[in-house]
């Protein structure tokens, strides 16, 4: 099964280079690639019936001769279609071919998504289906159609037919009535009827946990001697007096656990996870505080040279004073600025040291690192995170979360990790009001925003990113800012923040917004982790309909970090999902919203390559697997020696040795 993808038909090197390029080099981690949704042909939805914003399967005729118009650089077709019930526009984008098969009478099955266009509803882009039944619908791949790489998968599941063996002790799948691997592998992709979908996903998911979950243990630092550090019992009281601000008690209650964690001689392996500015920088640099006052080193890891400049700047502030030597390191350092940091860092010259993942590179060694702290830890994977701890003699390890998971699955997902929670806001913050905004309200908001500059207030505007295939139905930053600058707010200093600019560009743009110098900050989701800007009061959120609302909750709190009364307005038409999010502003309960939404398949995120998207990410599967699977790996575990045991743990070593570091809470 290890064929090279050469041997499928209609694939030669320039779609072996775009499969690889999505971690995809053999036929068997083509079969691996599981959907990540099914269009149910058999469902079809009457036209009467369809809103903005739904994706359904429609059987309609075409109702009148089909137009054509050319925008820029678009060719737009449009034609009327009915079903009886009510009489639509459909439209498409440069697919001109379109409009010869558009004859009136002529009957279609169409699937695609409705939106709101001039007042009406329109079916946008709609793929045209020829047969009913579960089609598999793949995450996108660069350079390669859809249609050719479900037809890939078909010939790929052909070439393997029969050959995968069962992996799972036979026990294990007779105990959870699992179903069999070729019989599983061919129904992901092509299921016969929802049951055997079910069955497949089922034996899939339940696999690919188990080997995760087994993959964790082996990873985890256990019961592990680490560096004890003693200091003086007034230290803690110290450090909270140096603050500008009294701790909360939450903040407190965590620094408590975190300073006994220290004091004791295992390798301190804790998670703080907190809303969004529930003030866990200044726990972190609390613990940074004692390790200094007992005589250790320690590291700080944020995710992005943003935030890690962010952090060494509070640092000078905060930890200077108290004679604790602080630097940077990031990887756009000149090389002699490398050389230097890795010496100080060597030296002891640096008490501590923060930056991004230039702090594990491989140069770089430390003098006596005794703690190491990653922010937002969620960007990190976990075997990243061991290789941090892999430079010192065992440190303690201190990771820091936003995304708030809840207990029970974060238990599962990080097994190796002791939990606290701040679950308390400093004082003085106005929660956000969240509101829906449609289209149809969009020029009253830019009335709004005016008025709230005026006061002296920021705003930001946030874009998702979108995929080049579909970059037309979506509002991209780029085409967000010039609106505004241009036409909407041409009064207001804008600046633009987006992925694919020069860092240092990225950074000028983001110290004017900081700094007060602009009033206006549109961006693609960078913003999203711990810029921290107490003036700006407004969030807009683009295309909110396209956000998890974990990752809503976390754009949110952008905002409401001062004592202003603070407002995020999510454009979108209004649907159950983001009402949720206008009713709380609990980072818990919209957690635990978006895991029953999603299933907690999700959470793993979709930065993955490749085969563990299959497993893990696409095959959302439901809590009560991931705990069944999470009691089983220890179960077994507790045989190492026993033969299936170990073809087990060889299994989970093969499909998760190079991906743990990939595997991160989203
Ligand atoms: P997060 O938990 O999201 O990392 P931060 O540590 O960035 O939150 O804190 C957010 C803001 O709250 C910062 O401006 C910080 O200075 C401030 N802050 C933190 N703790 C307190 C406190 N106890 N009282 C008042 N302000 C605080
Ligand atoms: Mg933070």
């Amino acid at each position: 099964m290890d064929y090279p993808l050469t041997k499928i038909k209609g694939i030669g090197p320039a779609r072996v280079k775009a499969f690889e390029a999505a971690g995809i080099r053999t036929v068997r981690e083509l079969v691996m690639f599981l959907p990540k949704e099914y269009r149910d042909l058999d469902d079809i939805t009457a036209l009467c019936d369809l809103r903005p914003g739904d994706t359904a399967a429609v059987k309609v005729c075409v109702a009148g001769e089909a137009s054509v118009r050319y925008a820029r650089k678009l060719t737009i077709i449009k034609v009327y279609v009915t079903d009886g019930t009510e009489t639509l526009p459909v439209i498409w984008f440069n697919q001109p071919w379109l409009k010869a098969q558009m004859t009136q009478g002529r009957e279609l099955l169409l699937y695609g998504k409705a939106e709101l266009r001039s007042g009406c509803v329109t079916l946008v882009s709609p793929t045209v289906e020829s047969g009913g039944g579960l089609v598999p619908i793949y995450r996108n791949i660069a350079g390669i159609p859809a249609k050719q790489l479900r037809q890939s998968v078909e010939s790929a599941l052909k070439l393997c037919e029969g050959q995968w063996p069962d992996e799972l002790p036979e026990r294990v799948r007779e105990r959870y009535g699992l179903c069999e691997r070729n019989f599983a592998m061919r129904c992901a992709h092509f299921p016969d009827s929802r049951e055997a979908l079910q069955a497949a996903r089922r034996r899939i998911a339940f696999e690919e946990l188990l080997l995760y979950q087994v993959a964790l243990q082996l990873f985890r630092h256990g019961e592990r001697q680490g560096i004890q550090i003693e200091f003086p019992d007034d230290a803690v009281e110290k450090f909270w007096a140096t603050l500008p601000f009294a701790p909360t008690g939450a903040q407190r209650r965590v620094l408590d656990e975190v300073a006994a964690d220290l004091r004791s001689d295992r390798a301190m392996a804790r998670m703080i996870q907190g809303d969004v500015g529930s003030g866990k920088t200044a726990i972190a640099f609390a613990a940074i505080a004692l390790a200094h006052a007992g005589g250790w080193q320690a590291a700080l890891m944020a995710p992005t040279e943003v935030l890690a400049r962010q952090h060494y700047e509070s640092a000078k502030q905060l930890l200077e004073p108290l004679g604790i030597r602080c630097g940077l390191l990031v990887g756009s350092l000149t090389a002699k600025q490398h050389r230097m940091a890795h010496e100080a860092v060597a030296t002891g010259m640096w008490d501590v040291a923060i930056g991004t993942h230039a702090l594990i590179t491989e140069g770089v060694a430390y003098k006596n690192l005794g703690l190491v702290v990653t922010d937002e830890q969620h960007r990190f994977g976990v075997r990243q995170r061991s290789m941090l701890s892999e430079k010192g003699d065992a440190p303690n390890v201190l990771v820091m979360s936003a995304t708030p998971i809840p207990r029970t699955l974060s238990l599962i997902i990080y097994g190796d990790l002791d939990i606290s929670i701040v679950d308390e806001l400093p004082p003085g913050r106005t929660p956000v009001q969240t509101r829906i905004v449609p289209e149809a309200k969009r020029e009253g908001l830019y009335g709004f925003l005016r008025e709230e500059v005026k006061k002296g207030r920021q705003v930001y505007f946030v874009c998702p990113l979108v995929e080049e295939s579909e970059a037309i139905e979506a509002v991209p930053a780029e085409v967000v800012y010039e609106e505004l600058r241009t036409k909407k707010l041409p009064d207001l200093s804008i600046e633009l923040v987006h992925g694919r600019m020069k860092p240092a560009d990225k950074d000028a743009a983001l110290e004017r917004f900081r700094t007060g110098e602009a009033d206006v900050l549109v961006s693609t989701t960078v913003i999203e982790v711990g810029v921290n800007v107490p003036n700006a009061t407004v969030m807009v959120i683009e295309n909110a309909e396209r956000f998890g609302l974990a990752q809503l909750h976390q754009l949110r709190g952008r905002v409401g970090r001062g004592a202003h009364e603070s407002w995020c307005f999510l454009m979108a038409e209004p649907n159950a999902r983001l009402k949720f999010m206008c009713s709380t502003n609990d980072g818990f309960k919209v957690a635990q919203k978006d895991m029953e939404l999603r299933g907690p398949g999700e959470l793993f995120g979709t930065r993955q390559s490749g085969t563990l998207t299959a497993g893990i990410g696409a095959l959302a599967g439901d809590t009560e697997l991931l705990k069944l699977t999470h009691d089983e790996a220890h179960a077994l575990m507790r045989n190492p020696e026993d033969e299936d045991v170990r073809a087990v743990i060889q299994l989970a070593r093969e499909r998760f040795a190079d991906r743990l570091e990939n595997v991160a809470v989203n």
